[in-house]
């Protein structure tokens, strides 16, 4: 098959191609197979917008969904190839920055591996998200161009004029093939624009002029918003996703046959995050100006179509901007936002739903809120904490709109792709009908006692914890002992997810062990995280972390007991080879700050141990695995909250009173971390961490030490810690997004027979 597709290609056969010749082979062979499967001709179809699609490479992932990856690895093994080799030459596209853009692309391949008639549609940035390089223990932001002349990328001829308040511009739609497993093929629709000039970014770094904006529109995804100009910059990119994708959905539905007046039976629009709120002012403006409705009925229409899902509470992420900003950037939205602003006013007393607020701020949610007929969180305790606190007035208005979507993954880029000996022993236990009904997974459970079994999985655990242990010796020249405990903790850096935590965890072992306190097994603490451009302390912490691993791996004492690694440039291919190799799962945020999380799902699902605080899916997860089964610690969110309300958090107090902890803070500006690093940089976060500590280290951090010790002195005794490790996968399934995209159908979208 590779072959047929080599001689006609290049005119030679397989064997005698280079790896990067292959990858265009493959990627041509796929584009053509995915093309081939039919779409859902069905009436109604959901429209998933997103500012954020973290797709991750996509060859393999689509060969495995077309049923075809087992026997093109063959082929190539025949041939003398790897397809191995030939992943790494896939650039992987960053069009987003973590958990919430991975959310959506695992959305994608679930709504077509269950045959559901549903596109995704956001934005072609042409850098993505930035490139992470440490120079001298500190994150660099360099650019991180994906487009190649032969990519996932098919050019459309549908463009669309989009107007601003001072420039006009003309898109193109871009797609990507959305191959379900197999099942059908849908679309991811990315909107672009021509005239996008990628040389306006000046050197080796992420800057460019935020001003031009026919120049600037799609070349970065969320340019950094410290500035005026960078945060208007956002709102010209939300709207023209939003102004394009209204386009695209009131003509398709036209061509399925509706009249407008009937959209909500032909389109459920799930609004992800509020990036793209906009579409419902502009779907009213275009219905109003240009389709003949009356404003009465345009707002209904709309709110019967568009849905949105919330995925924090942190007030920082929850959207609003100057109406100032919107006057310049969409004056045509204005006169709308104005309207929807007015209804609420005559009908609602309570100030603080508004969506204008008194210092002339527009909030996002709100209008996403009022205008749109369902409202999810995205884990349990996240829905509802917002039902009773977070939104609890908009709540005592719409019961009926609030409803909870718990997160889930694909399993098959997360088990079947990333870790095929584990799906391979997993299918000779069980069967393969896991694959398809993640439930299955249960019947593990039989084996918990099965001495051959929990052998067979440590066999699994250790090969995976090689292969990480070769890629890091390659990519990062550090070598990490495959037999110590992988203990990991890879997610976006944010001070509410509290890797300083673990790092003054790092802290406190190193001080043991310099004490001659060693563990039975060595540790491995392994870090990945990018922290946004213009975020101070979150890049301070990566500091901390680098020169930690600078001090501790080059102590001769220590470095055999203890090993700190932070994984340059953490995106979705490093995740699928970091996860497999994992024994605990460090899912350690400030409780009620993290919605749901989904990187925990990961690695339950490929037999880690999770520790955490009861917040998010972790909540549903020790609920799943039962308490022998997962670490938990620290206050509860309701405990946290309270703090909040009171305000009677005082990290200095915590400082002050226990020498432990001030030993372990004060380490940070110890003379052996200043010769390493940056000591202004130091002392900032030393004063962070005692005088703010807005996300409250402090407060856990002596039973998180507990905890974490607990957890490595059980896993002295393999076979129960492999049981733990069993249960975890076998308790998984819940976590398949198969099951998220069933319940959204369900009760949202309402999609009908396919
Ligand atoms: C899953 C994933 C995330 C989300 O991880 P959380 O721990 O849920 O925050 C972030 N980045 C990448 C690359 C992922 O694959």
């Amino acid at each position: 098959m590779v072959n047929e597709t080599c001689l006609t290609k290049y005119q030679k056969p397989l064997k005698e191609c280079t790896d990067r010749e292959i990858y265009f082979a493959l990627l041509e062979l796929v584009k053509e197979q995915a093309e081939e499967k039919e779409s859902n001709q069905g009436k109604k179809k959901v429209y998933y917008i997103s500012a954020e699609f973290l797709i991750g490479k996509l060859l393999s992932n689509n060969m495995i969904n077309l049923g075809i990856f087992q026997s093109v690895k063959e082929e190539l093994e025949a041939a003398g190839k790897s397809i191995y080799d030939i992943e790494e030459i896939e650039p992987e596209p960053s069009l987003g920055n973590g958990g919430l853009g991975r959310l959506a692309a695992c959305f994608l391949d679930s709504i077509a591996s269950l045959g559901l008639n549903g596109d995704g549609i956001g934005l072609n940035y042409h850098l993505g998200l930035f490139k992470q390089v440490f120079k001298d223990h500190l994150q660099k932001e360099t650019a991180n161009p994906w487009i190649e002349k032969e990519s996932w990328l098919t050019k459309t001829d549908v463009t669309y004029p989009v107007t601003f308040g001072n420039c006009k511009v003309v898109s193109r739609m871009y797609d990507i093939d959305v191959a379900g497993y197999h099942n059908r093929t849908n679309k991811l629709h990315l909107f672009d624009v021509e005239s996008v000039d990628e040389s306006i970014v000046q050197g080796d770094g992420i800057n460019f002029d935020k001003n031009n904006i026919e120049k600037n529109l799609t070349l970065f995804l969320y340019p950094d918003d410290s500035d005026e100009a960078g945060r208007q910059l956002r709102i010209y990119q939300q709207y023209f996703m939003v102004s394009n994708a209204a386009r695209l959905i009131l003509a398709q539905c036209k061509e399925r046959g509706s009249n407008l007046h009937d959209l909500p039976d032909y389109a459920a629009i799930q609004i992800n995050d509020t990036h793209p709120t906009m579409v419902i002012p502009e779907l009213i403006r275009i219905l109003t100006e240009e389709e003949q409705f009356s404003m009465d009925e345009a707002i209904k229409v709309v709110s019967a179509t568009c849905a949105y899902t919330n995925h924090t509470i942190l007030a920082e992420a929850l959207e609003t901007w100057p109406m100032s900003y919107l006057e310049k950037v969409v004056p045509d939205l204005v006169p709308i936002i104005r309207e929807l602003d007015k209804r609420i006013r005559a009908k609602v007393q309570d100030e603080s739903t508004y969506i204008i607020d008194a210092a002339g701020n527009v909030h996002m949610a709100h209008i996403d809120i009022h205008y749109g007929y369902s409202v999810n969180g995205v884990a349990y305790l996240h829905t509802e904490i917002l039902k009773d606190t977070e939104l609890h007035n908009f709540y005592t208005l719409y019961p009926e709109k609030f409803n909870n979507k718990t997160n889930g993954i694909t399993f098959r880029r997360w088990l079947l792709h990333c870790n095929e000996e584990l799906a391979a022993y997993i299918t000779e236990l069980i069967g393969d009908g896991y694959k398809t009904d993640a439930e299955e997974l249960e019947k593990l459970a039989q084996y918990a006692n099965d001495p051959k079994v929990l052998e067979r999985l440590r066999e699994i655990k250790l090969h995976k914890k090689q292969e990480f242990k070769k890629f890091l010796l390659e990519t990062q020249n550090i070598e990490i002992d495959e037999n110590s405990i992988f203990d990991i903790q890879v997610k976006r850096l944010h001070e509410y997810k509290r890797q300083q935590m673990n790092a003054l965890y790092v802290i406190y072992k190193y001080l043991k062990i310099k004490n001659g306190e060693k563990p039975a097994t060595p540790i491995t603490v392994i870090f990945g995280a990018k922290a946004a451009p213009a975020y101070v302390i979150a890049k301070d912490i990566i500091h901390l972390i680098l020169c930690l691993q600078e001090l501790i791996n080059h102590d001769p004492e220590v470095s055999p007991y203890l090993k700190v690694v932070m994984v340059e440039n953490y995106n979705v291919a490093k995740a699928a080879k970091i996860i497999p190799a994992c024994d605990i799962s460090e899912q350690i945020s400030l409780a009620s700050k993290e919605a749901s999380g989904t990187g925990n799902m990961k690695f339950m699902l490929n037999g880690a141990v999770t520790l955490g605080t009861m917040d998010g899916a972790n909540v549903e997860i020790a609920q799943l695995v039962g308490r022998e089964n997962i670490y938990t610690f620290g206050e509860s969110s309701e405990q946290v909250i309270s703090h909040y309300a009171k305000s009677d958090y005082r990290a200095a107090d915590y400082y002050i009173e226990d020498k432990e902890i001030k030993e372990l803070v004060d380490f940070i500006i110890s003379s052996e971390i200043m010769r390493i690093g940056d000591v202004t940089t130091l002392l900032r976060l030393h004063t962070e961490l005692i005088y703010k500590d807005w996300f409250m280290t402090l407060l856990d951090l002596k039973d998180y030490i507990k905890v974490k010790e607990q957890a490595l002195t059980d896993y002295e005794d393999r076979e129960s810690w492999t049981k733990k490790s069993l249960m975890n996968i076998a308790k998984a399934g819940f976590f398949s997004s198969d099951r998220t995209i069933a319940e959204y159908n369900r009760d949202i979208w309402k999609l009908g027979e396919v």
